[in-house]
């Protein structure tokens, strides 16, 4: 049987073993998937006993500093500069981003397009991978961040410049304007417990075609219920989540999933996040 693993830390409640048990279970694969936590230091002085895994996924704090340590990364790793998914070929182990696929499956299976007006707000982890991925998109993308974060927010901008030579516009969250085609949340903010929280008016996403929230606990953030409101399209990040997860299970061993094993699993893990 084939053993996979997450290593990060803190895992906390961590939903990848249900996601990707039940991504095994739906390919009919035969093997596991378990967590290991290990801080900063205990990853460095194990990582060689990471190589008896046939992969594995990273997480905070490790998406960066894993990159030396492999044999090769992807094209996406590399631009985004940070790694989720690795592939234990039995003489290389490759790096690979999936956030990015699960970011754009999920746009699609929620009959959203990336286009036109993109405003994304905040400048961490997975505001990056969107902002990279808007821009290759040709979109016209703003990031939206609180004013001590503007200095970082234009660090990204700068390095977007550097590797795709494309610009794009950096604001403060209180000079938002009006009218995007597609407004995304890359805060943490409305995330359980501060569920009633919202990182923007209802009057930015009213006048928006269609949100994407990265954020899937809880499934309807404020967020989302105020595009539900506004009739507009949206997206959680519960598909995002399985999806990138399908993503590595393809690298890893060739896994092929229909649209009803997505939805099945994006069910069972609303049931887990549930209880
Ligand atoms: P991160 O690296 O910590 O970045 C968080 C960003 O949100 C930063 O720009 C931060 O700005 C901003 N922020 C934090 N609190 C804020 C507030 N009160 N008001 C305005 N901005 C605020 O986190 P991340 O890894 O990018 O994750 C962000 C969210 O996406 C989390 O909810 C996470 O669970 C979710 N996520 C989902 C998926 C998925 O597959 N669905 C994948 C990755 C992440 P400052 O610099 O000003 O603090």
């Amino acid at each position: 049987m084939k053993k996979y693993v997450l290593v990060g830390c803190p895992l906390g409640h961590s939903m990848s073993p249900v996601i990707h048990n039940e991504l095994f279970l739906s390919n009919k694969f035969e093997a596991s998937y378990e967590l290991i936590e290990l801080t900063k230091e205990e990853f460095d002085e194990n990582f060689d006993d990471l190589k008896k895994f046939s992969g594995f996924n990273v997480t905070i704090p490790h998406k960066i500093n894993v990159i030396d340590k492999l044999d090769r990364v992807s094209d996406r790793a590399r631009l985004f500069g940070a790694v989720n998914t690795v592939c234990n070929n039995g003489s290389e182990l490759i790096g690979y981003n999936t956030d990015c696929y699960g970011f754009l499956r999920s746009l699609k299976m929620a009959d959203i397009d990336l286009y036109g007006r993109v405003l994304i707000l905040g400048c961490g982890g997975v505001a990056r991978v969107f902002a990279f991925e808007s821009v290759l998109k040709s979109c016209d993308v703003t990031i939206a961040v609180r004013q001590n974060s503007i200095e970082k927010a234009n660090k990204l901008k700068a390095e977007i410049k550097e590797k795709l030579d494309k610009n794009i516009n950096v604001i403060s969250l209180e000079n938002v304007g009006l009218g995007w085609e597609l407004v995304i949340n890359a805060t943490p903010v409305g995330m359980y417990p501060n569920i009633h929280e919202c990182p923007i008016s209802k009057e930015v996403i009213e006048s928006s075609k269609a949100v994407f929230d990265a954020i899937y606990n809880p499934q309807q953030t404020q967020f989302i219920m105020y595009a539900k409101e506004s009739n507009i399209k949206y997206s959680n990040g519960l598909a995002m989540l399985v999806l990138q997860a399908a993503a590595a299970q393809e690298i890893w061993y060739g896994a092929k999933f229909t649209y009803d094993d997505i939805k099945r699993v994006i069910e069972i893990t609303q049931r887990e996040l549930d209880k």
